[in-house]
């Protein structure tokens, strides 16, 4: 039976570091996070990470912005935070309504206070392995990965998933710490065939099920990065068929409780880094 790989545990230790260097920096660390519209889910994650920021000794400041605010606006409104010496970290809550156009949102970003690191100017220096503001969710993953002693190292590690967010910096963050990667997507035939190689597989996609027992190498590290809803239960669950894969994997993430709070535990060091920068 696979061993769990606590991530709330772990996000609740490093959310501990962040706050007690903080208590020592001599300022606040400021993060804006930025909602438009009133989806459901981007509020829930916007309330989340306004509590993380009360936790950690972050002022954490939402701008609400209506769904027909435009684009202009919200534009204005990054350039004005960008300006704000107070504030170290901007994060824009994605995805964005219909009518805005999320790459020059995040253009307008200053990348030194790119917390989510989804600048250009970030993305290059993931891709170089020269950076500091790390993507939240890749190197939570990491962070998972460290915590219990599994070095990528000479491992070969499948990521399923190709977004700029999730599978592409992922890939990235793998092959920094000297992993062989292959990157698996919609596209990609006999996509089991493959997983079934992986020493660490990593699933990104939000399909429920996906990833069945059958699917994985005995003894290999599973780690589920997707959170769906299932609407029969209305649990949230992963990628990943647990309760079977859990039978074959060595170690495995749950869904909840796994990469997600380590997603927002990352995103409070980022913020803590912009701020210590200034
Ligand atoms: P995207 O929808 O942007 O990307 C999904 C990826 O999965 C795409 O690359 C797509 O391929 C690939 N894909 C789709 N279907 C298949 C399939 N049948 N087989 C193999 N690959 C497939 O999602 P995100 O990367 O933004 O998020 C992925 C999941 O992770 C979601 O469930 C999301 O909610 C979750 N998430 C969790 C976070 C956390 O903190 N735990 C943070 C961010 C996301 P193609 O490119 O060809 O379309």
């Amino acid at each position: 039976m696979a061993k769990i790989l606590d991530g709330k545990a772990l996000a609740a230790i490093v959310k501990q570091e962040v706050k007690e260097e903080i208590a020592g920096l001599g300022i606040v660390p400021g993060l804006a996070v930025v909602i438009v519209g009133d989806d459901a889910a981007s509020r829930v994650y916007v309330n989340n990470k306004k509590r993380d920021c009360v936790d950690c000794g972050i002022k954490g400041e939402e701008f609400a912005l209506a769904a027909d605010a435009g684009q202009e606006r919200l534009l204005e409104l990054i350039h004005e935070l960008n300006a704000r010496p107070d504030i170290h970290g901007i994060l824009v809550q994605m995805p964005l309504p219909r009518g805005f156009c999320e790459q020059s949102v995040i253009a307008a970003i200053a990348p030194e206070k790119d917390v989510d690191a989804f600048t250009m100017e970030n993305v290059g220096r993931i891709m170089n392995g020269d950076y500091e503001l790390a993507p939240c969710t890749p190197a939570g993953v990491m962070a998972i990965l460290d915590h219990y002693g599994i070095d990528p190292a000479g491992k070969h590690c499948v990521v399923v998933g190709r977004s700029n967010i999730v599978g592409k910096p992922m890939a990235m963050l793998l092959l920094h710490r000297h992993a062989t990667v292959t990157i698996c997507h919609s596209r990609t035939p006999n996509l089991s065939e493959i997983t079934r190689q992986a020493d660490i597989l990593v699933s990104a996609v939000g399909k429920i099920g996906l990833i069945t027992a059958d699917m994985v190498k005995p003894e290999a590290i599973v780690v589920d990065v997707a959170i769906n809803r299932n609407t029969d239960t209305g649990k949230l669950c992963g990628d990943v068929d647990f309760e079977g894969v859990r039978a074959v994997a060595s170690h495995i993430t749950p869904v909840p409780g796994g990469v997600g709070p380590m997603t927002r535990a990352v995103l409070m060091q980022n913020t803590l880094i912009a701020a210590r920068r200034c």
